[in-house]
């Protein structure tokens, strides 16, 4: 079975691991000209660490990762306005959290099946011909060549999603916030596993100390008709930002004053991805390609690992039937992702309130968390995962 997989991000190759277990050769192809480092941090619990623990990488990710102690949401002098302990999320969580770049996440996923399959990088697919044999499938660099398979892991902005499915305004439900990430490097203000953040009506700017002397920003707007997504250059989307989020009170206009020697911006719409169908006869999405939840939800590494492990398996169980494996494989994981997209979309506007008292009421009911169940009221619908992991005995 030859299976190609566009995307090496967390999809791509948590797919690549499961599909090699099964038994498949797998070639990945990634537009990046080598495993990307450093970018924004993310969470990552749930369905999604327990593949990973099933993966053997939880020791890396917890050696690697950050264990927050302090969520805490200050006001425009940098005083605690309010907030909640690490403890809320561990709780919840039997301790199964951890936050860390994606790339690390990336990286370690890739490090266990490097040498098991092909990757073609700096290239990209630019056409698909589905045929009654194979997919024969055509790249800007390396020559055509024909698959079994051919998987999209692409991310938000997928290709292969555009190639085969749909257009992107089609499928694309934009939250009305846009979100900016970047590292800075020696930021004299540090808070050792404190994730800071500080709010105005309709904008927040967060930051959170890393190792090696690198601090993470992310700032978050609203800008309900997603004009500043037209900004395409770095220069055009540092001067968003300063018209953004210049004058705004705490440590901002440091940061943005920083934001000058940073080179990795990264600066897109909060969107969800809805598609009434996740594969096309011998190609199949999966990960923000096929269900991006928004960056908002705080999952999607998760979900894209768990639908990694669903689709292989399923294509496993069906001894290779993909028409069989694919229905099953969205069978089983739609009604999860559909729940947690919702949930994303209701919970999105508390990352940067519209008026001040909405701030205000915000900061107060995260200052109850310490009340046994308010948390769990407020933010278990989001960190719950409502989902039995098939056995596929892979
Ligand atoms: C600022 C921010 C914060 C986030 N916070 C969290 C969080 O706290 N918890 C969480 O779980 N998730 C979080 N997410 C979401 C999470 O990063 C994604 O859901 C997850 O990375 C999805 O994995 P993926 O493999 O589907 O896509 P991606 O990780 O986006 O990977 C897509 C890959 O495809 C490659 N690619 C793109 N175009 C092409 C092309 N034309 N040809 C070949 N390759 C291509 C890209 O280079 C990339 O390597 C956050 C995202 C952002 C931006």
């Amino acid at each position: 079975m030859r299976t190609l997989i566009s995307g090496l991000g967390v999809a791509g190759p948590a797919l690549a691991y499961w599909l090699h277990r099964a038994g498949a050769e797998v070639t990945i192809v990634e537009r990046a000209p080598q495993l990307r480092r450093g970018g924004y941090v993310i969470d990552f619990w749930g369905t999604g660490y327990t593949i990973a623990e099933r993966m053997g990488l939880l020791p890396r990710i917890n050696e690697r990762g950050y264990f927050v102690n302090e969520v805490r949401l200050v006001d425009g002098d940098g005083r605690r306005a309010g907030g909640f302990s690490g403890e809320v999320f561990r709780r919840s969580l039997n301790n199964r959290f951890v936050s860390l770049p994606r790339s690390e996440l990336s990286a370690a996923i890739y490090d266990a099946i490097a040498g098991d399959v092909n990757v073609i990088w700096d290239d990209t697919v630019i056409a698909i011909d589905q045929q009654a044999d194979g997919v024969r499938t055509t790249f800007e660099r390396t020559p055509a060549q024909t698959f079994d398979l051919v998987f999209g892991a692409g991310g938000l902005h997928s290709p292969v999603r555009q190639l085969c499915f749909a257009r992107e305004a089609d499928v694309e439900s934009y939250l009305g916030f846009m979100v900016a990430a970047f590292s800075l490097g020696g930021y004299p203000h540090r808070d050792e596993d404190v994730y800071l953040s500080y709010g105005e009506p309709g904008r927040q700017a967060s930051r959170f100390s890393m190792r090696d002397d690198r601090t993470l920003s992310l700032f978050v707007w609203r800008d309900e008709s997603g004009q500043d997504s037209a900004a395409k250059t770095l220069e055009a989307r540092r001067a968003v930002l300063r018209q953004r989020f210049g004058g705004m009170r705490w440590e901002t206009d440091e940061m943005l004053s920083l934001l000058e020697t940073s080179e990795d911006l990264y600066f897109d719409r909060a969107s969800q991805i809805h598609l009434p169908a996740w594969s096309k006869d011998r190609v199949a999405l999966i990960g923000d390609a096929a269900f991006c939840p928004s960056l908002l939800a705080g999952e999607g590494s998760g979900l894209a690992m768990t639908a990694a492990y669903v689709l292989a398996g399923e294509l496993k169980r069906a001894n290779w039937d993909h028409a069989q494996a694919f229905a099953n494989y969205e069978r089983t994981m739609r009604p999860f992702i559909e729940k947690k997209q919702k949930a994303a979309a209701q919970f999105a506007g508390s990352f940067a309130p519209r008026t001040q008292l909405g701030i205000t009421l915000r900061n107060w009911v995260t200052k109850a968390f310490v009340i046994p169940g308010v948390a769990d009221l407020f933010m278990g619908f989001a960190l719950k995962d409502d989902f039995t992991l098939p056995d596929y005995a892979m």
